[in-house]
């Protein structure tokens, strides 16, 4: 049996506020545009509680609300948006070729990446050991199971301050714990750390191993060996929960021999333009984002994209 092509104008890749404000645009614009959501529908702020910072919403919404509106949205004008991967994609000439892991086979004219970031990890081989079973890097999701217990976190950025900010209210105590003696999260990020009493920030410190116990099958986190940087001093802190927020790394592995990226892998767009190195492909989003990565400046790319790629289509 043959396998049956699906043409389109435009092929979304990823949900996140990139992906579908570029499909609200690129529907608009009757491209009538095809959106592979990925594993994680709405993207990184449906791991989030609070969204303080997007305009719109005066008194806050959470992430994955505001997310769920925004798709809302973008189906208001029949973009076709489906859950599923692009787990190959071939650029090499137009119309470009990709396959789904739903068994689909697209041919696009114009491919907008909006495949956004993951979480980093440390790659201590005891966090991957007691991932899931006391190691996250979401405490959205899984905070809720630490309620009253002591955690702790690890980083210093906006991710790590808003987690141990978040796991404050439903826990005993929050390490954080932190590399240098200054945190890079943003000022009021800062100051509602600082300000939060049973948040205990751990300067200076880097995590060497987390602890825990095996009883029959199921394993548990007891706690963690630090190491201060500057003494080389190592202490012990006793907790349940161990988050990771770290960061996170561009997902562009299909596209990075086949599209300009940096050293960090994030996708090289040109200046003022979500174009890339290859004709008729954009990038918006965290995915070529390394500077702002925030959830307006990826919607703001994502019209962007949308609008590039409606005007390549038409000249
Ligand atoms: P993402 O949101 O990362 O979405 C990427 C999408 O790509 C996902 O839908 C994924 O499923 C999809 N995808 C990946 N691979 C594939 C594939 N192979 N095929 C199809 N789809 C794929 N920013 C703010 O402005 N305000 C905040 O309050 C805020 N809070 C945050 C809290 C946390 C915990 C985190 C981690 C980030 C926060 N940010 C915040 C940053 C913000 O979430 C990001 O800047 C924004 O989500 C980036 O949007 P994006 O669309 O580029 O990518
Ligand atoms: P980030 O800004 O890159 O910060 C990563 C943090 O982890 C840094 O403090 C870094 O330390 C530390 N770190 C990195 N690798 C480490 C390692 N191997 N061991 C120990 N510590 C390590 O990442 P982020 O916090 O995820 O934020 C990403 C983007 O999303 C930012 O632009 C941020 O503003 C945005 N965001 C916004 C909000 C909001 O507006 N409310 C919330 C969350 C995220 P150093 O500081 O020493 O480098």
């Amino acid at each position: 049996m043959s396998e049956q092509i699906e043409k389109t104008n435009c092929l979304i890749r990823g949900s996140g506020p990139a992906g579908y404000t570029a499909a609200i645009y690129a529907s608009r614009a009757d491209l009538k545009p095809i959106v592979y959501e990925g594993l994680q529908p709405g993207g990184q702020l449906t791991t989030t509680t609070e969204v303080d910072n997007f305009p719109g919403y005066p008194e806050g919404i959470t992430g994955p609300e505001m997310m769920e509106d925004i798709k809302k949205q973008a189906a208001r004008f029949e973009a076709d948006i489906r859950f599923g991967m692009i787990t190959e994609v071939n650029l090499s000439k137009r119309p470009f070729i990709a396959k789904a892991d739903d068994g689909k086979i697209l041919e696009a004219e114009t491919i907008i990446i909006a495949t956004g970031a993951t979480a980093k990890w440390l790659g201590m081989s005891s966090e991957s050991e007691y991932n899931g079973y006391g190691v996250s890097a979401c405490a959205t999701c899984d905070g809720f199971f630490y309620k009253g217990k002591d955690v702790a976190v690890v980083g210093g950025g906006d991710t790590a301050a808003e987690e141990a900010t978040y796991l404050a209210k439903l826990c005993n105590k929050v390490y954080l714990i932190h590399r240098r003696d200054e945190l890079r999260a943003s000022k009021a990020m800062q100051a509602k750390v600082l300000n939060t009493a049973n948040i205990e920030v751990l300067w200076d410190h880097v995590p060497k191993e987390i602890v825990g116990k095996q009883e029959g099958f199921a394993k548990s986190v007891t706690g963690a060996i630090l190491q201060n940087v500057k003494t080389g001093k190592e202490t012990k802190i006793n907790v349940d929960g161990f988050f990771v927020a770290i960061g996170h790394k561009p997902n562009t592995d299909i596209f990075k021999d086949q599209l300009n990226t940096n050293d960090q892998g994030y996708i090289v767009t040109l200046p003022d333009s979500t174009k890339t190195s290859v004709e008729g492909v954009f990038a918006c989003g965290d995915v070529q984002d390394h500077v702002f990565r925030q959830a307006v400046t990826a919607a703001g790319t994502g019209c962007m994209s949308a609008i590039e790629a409606e005007r390549f289509l038409s000249s």
